[in-house]
């Protein structure tokens, strides 16, 4: 299956919604949880700071993660080993759709993204990492050389609150894609590959 193909099963198979509204109501209506989102514009990539007091919070969506691992979670992934990351990364953008009246600010839980968090922080220190981390999505989510979607979850104590459970970049469909480089193979979405 190439890239195309894979993409048309994946967006065949998950729900895809115009607009982070469009999911909310979805929810709403029959509980959906898991949605595909693509962005109009993505404004910021940031990383911001989290308080120790936010471990609780952490375990927590990583129990939910997991709870739902067959979507998101490679069979390889030690999930044990799941540490407290200190920063957490977050995306704000706008939704296309008319329906969306503000800015979204979600966090992202993708696991590549946790992945290369961990080993940049251990190789090159927190401010080296952070800027390593954030460019890294930006490029992963540039719209001029991708179509990057939100794969958004919610999780049960809140259920109209929606992350980024993981980030999804296909290639544009008119041939204009760049070649697979190495960060699209280690920075693919879980699971789907
Ligand atoms: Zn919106």
């Amino acid at each position: 299956m190439d890239g195309l193909e894979r993409s048309k099963w994946i967006l065949r198979d998950a729900s895809v919604f115009k607009s982070v509204e469009a999911l909310r109501a979805a929810q709403a209506e029959h509980g959906a949880s898991l949605g595909l989102v693509r962005p109009k514009e993505i404004n910021r990539i940031y990383c911001k700071k989290r308080p120790d007091s936010d471990r609780k919070e952490w375990e927590e969506h990583r129990a939910e993660a997991l709870s739902q691992k067959e979507l998101y979670v490679d069979a390889e992934t030690e999930t044990k080993d799941l540490a407290f990351m200190p920063v957490q990364y977050r995306a704000c953008f706008r939704c296309d759709d008319a329906a969306c009246h503000t800015e979204h600010d979600v966090s992202i839980l993708d696991w590549g993204i946790y992945a290369l968090s961990r080993r940049q922080f251990a190789a090159r220190g927190a401010a080296l990492a952070e800027r390593d981390v954030i460019s890294k999505i930006e490029e992963m989510m540039d719209a001029s050389k991708r179509q990057p979607y939100f794969f958004l979850g919610n999780t049960k104590p809140h259920p109209q609150s929606f992350m980024a459970v993981g980030l999804y970049y296909p290639p544009c469909s008119d041939g204009h894609s760049k070649k697979k480089g190495p960060e699209a193979a280690t920075l693919k979405l879980p699971g789907f590959d």
